[in-house]
């Protein structure tokens, strides 16, 4: 990658980040992610920071927390202290999500995921399409959006289980368009067109946590001063709803890039519970840290 493009803003050191969840072992795609963050950050004299995910209470677990600090520092990788845990900053994203309450962007949405498919069944029983967010998940109906003001009161004051979605084309309205972000590649920039109709009502804030991916990730990547995010391409969509949260709360702009994913040999993405390709599994099985390295062709 050409020194131009990874450039931080003038005076700033560049930061990087890799930010594993611990709800399962680490894979050799976690390693490429972790070793160009930590090669990219060296090469432009930039600092390499971990963050933990772990906002998903009950699937995250202190085991695989270590077990994401052994394999880490088995892979030769070094990274600032102290860690930032999510779970450790709820308050952070609360503010954010009722900083979004006060702008009259977010709404609360009552439907459980089994509501929702049941709804969508429906429709599709009819031969209608429903709409599907670029990870194939349909689209949130949009009956809690249209609620009234007195019913959601009502529901609310009845302690309901509910989550927090923004209301998207509202939220579209009060931003400058086009919506953009700048996306590294091999010695290449480009400016990309964000889409962040293409997810609907995004959650932002889950009825069993109190935060969400999207509104985490990016009230951190600006807490934590992150001038580069280096993470798989499969999260390449989610940069449109990223940037539109980015804008919306008026929070700087990374750089992006997004790297190739290691495929198994079924030609899909690799997954937690695929043990064959966990880093601690290849350790004990006489691996080193130069044989990782090749086999995701660093
Ligand atoms: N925690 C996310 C994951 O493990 C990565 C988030 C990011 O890099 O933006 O997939």
């Amino acid at each position: 990658m050409p020194e131009e493009t990874m450039l931080a803003p003038p005076g700033r050191r560049p930061v990087f980040r890799f930010a594993p969840s611990p709800n399962g072992p680490l894979h050799l795609g976690h390693a490429l992610s972790a070793i160009l963050n930590h090669e990219m950050a060296q090469a432009v004299g930039g600092r390499f920071l971990l963050r933990i995910e772990n906002i998903d209470l009950a699937r995250c677990t202190p085991d695989h927390e270590e077990a994401i600090y052994r394999d880490l520092t088995w892979l030769g990788l070094r990274w600032e202290q102290p860690v930032r845990r999510q779970s450790e900053h709820f308050g952070d994203y609360g503010a954010a999500l009722d900083r979004l309450r006060e702008m009259e962007l977010v709404y609360p949405a009552f439907m459980t995921r089994g509501d929702v498919k049941s709804a969508v069944a429906a429709h599709e029983a009819v031969g209608e399409v429903w709409p599907r967010d670029p990870d194939g998940s349909p689209l949130y109906p949009d009956a809690d959006r249209k609620r009234s003001e007195t019913e959601r009161r009502r529901l609310l004051a009845e302690g309901s289980r509910h989550a927090w979605r923004l209301d998207m084309a509202e939220a579209l309205a009060r931003v400058a368009r086009p919506l953009t972000w700048r996306e590294t590649g091999e010695g290449c920039e480009e400016e990309m067109q964000a889409d962040p109709a293409a997810w609907g009502d995004v959650i932002l804030s889950r009825s069993d946590a109190p935060s969400s991916y999207h509104l985490s990730v990016v009230v951190d990547d600006a807490l934590q001063g992150i001038t580069h995010v280096v993470r798989g391409v499969d999260l390449y969509h989610a940069t449109s709803v990223h940037r539109l949260l980015q804008e919306l709360l008026s929070l700087p702009e990374p750089v992006y890039h997004h790297h190739r994913l290691i495929l198994g040999p079924d030609g899909r993405k690799l997954s937690k519970s695929e043990q064959s390709t966990g880093l601690a599994a290849l350790r004990a099985a006489g691996a080193s840290p130069a044989d990782i390295r090749r086999r995701i062709g660093l």
